[in-house]
């Protein structure tokens, strides 16, 4: 038996534990544990300990070496704010993530990947936004479900558990599949922009290094306002724009928050600079610099909808699936948190149609 020193580490930052702590809950010497964390095989007594401490099963250890997501491939927005504890977590949580959904992937024929390649484009995300918009044909309409357009086209979404509101989101490519990461603990318009900003990574900084910088952020975040609000929409139905009132009516049409909405007609010059700054006042009186007040329903999960009430009908339960990947049922929750939701079932039929149980 081949005990995986990667997977340990997977663990011991799920928990958010350093290597010191590690030892110390599981009654062993921080050498030893950083030993079986390099690999060093270990005697089984010892691997119940640390099993123990990390309240996860001991078998989880001696399965094949994890996905490991490192920071470099991974774009995170908040890199600099976030504490390494919160970012190994959330890195960790990619690993299970990734094996959760091979699991997925051996039982159903998900939506294949339909995303293309726009690094030439990363200095001029609009354009970005627009090849993208064309690829998928979707002219210049607002977009009624965002996460299940995502799903439809490939993209694989899970939820980001950390309590933690330093982290927006995050994204990553394995083996040719795009992968989102979402925190649920944003507004639901939040969200949608935040999955915007992070398909703009996946496509336009997809072979790109360094995907924290700034110029990159900036890049994503124009994407997400051109991709979600395309120009010629906004300017056949947000013409003369003068209220804060008539913003918080308008965002509906786009599903963005009104800081999003005000922030794209300064910058498509629809509003003054004044205006815009005005605005900006207003808005945050009304609270929606911290929240959405009245805000739109959150979006779920077509894909896990549809995996789940599959599964349910063959009698497995969320319970087994944590079983097979020999992981804490929390966990799997936690991945899977927010994302699906009885009131879904009526959404995306695109998704649905794509996704079959393999026969
Ligand atoms: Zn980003």
């Amino acid at each position: 038996m081949y005990f995986s020193g990667e997977r340990l580490r997977v663990a011991r930052q799920r928990r958010k534990m350093t290597g010191k702590q590690l030892a110390k809950k599981a009654k062993l010497t921080p050498v030893t544990v950083s030993k079986a964390e390099n690999g060093h095989q270990i005697q089984l007594d010892t691997a119940n300990s640390l099993a123990e401490a990390l309240c996860y099963p001991l078998e989880f250890f001696y399965m094949d070496d994890p996905d490991v997501i490192s920071v470099n491939t991974v774009s995170f927005r908040s890199l600099a704010k976030m504490g390494a504890a919160d970012r190994d977590a959330s890195l960790a949580a990619g690993s299970l993530g990734v094996a959760l959904y091979d699991w997925v992937d051996e039982r159903f024929h998900l939506p294949k990947p339909d995303l293309i390649d726009l690094s030439k484009e990363r200095e001029r995300p609009e354009s970005a936004a627009r090849l993208l918009r064309q690829h998928w044909g979707l002219g210049d309409r607002p977009i009624g479900n965002f996460l299940s357009l995502l799903e439809s086209k490939g993209v694989r979404v899970l939820s980001l558990s950390e309590n933690t509101l330093d982290v927006d989101a995050y994204s990553f490519w394995r083996s040719d599949r795009p992968y989102v990461f979402l925190n649920q603990q944003k507004t639901p318009e939040r969200s949608i922009f935040d999955c915007a900003h992070e398909l703009g990574h996946l496509v336009m900084h997809h072979h790109a290094g360094a995907k924290g910088d700034r110029g990159a952020e900036h890049q994503a975040d124009a994407f997400a306002s051109a991709f979600l609000m395309p120009e010629a929409d906004i300017k056949s139905e947000a013409r003369s724009v003068e209220s804060v009132r008539q913003v918080l009516r308008l965002k509906k049409r786009w599903r963005v928050s009104a800081m999003a909405l005000v922030f794209r007609l300064h910058k498509l010059g629809m509003i003054t600079e004044w205006t815009y700054k005005s605005m900006c006042i207003e808005l945050g009186q009304l609270g929606y610099r911290r929240g959405e007040p009245n805000g739109i329903d959150r979006e779920t999960s077509v894909v896990w909808q549809k995996v789940l009430t599959a599964l349910w009908s063959k009698k497995i339960t969320k319970n087994d699936i944590a079983k097979e990947l020999r992981i804490p049922l929390s966990e799997l929750e936690a991945l899977i948190f927010g994302l699906a939701s009885p009131r879904s079932s009526s959404l995306g039929d695109g998704v649905g149609a794509a996704l079959r149980a393999v026969q």
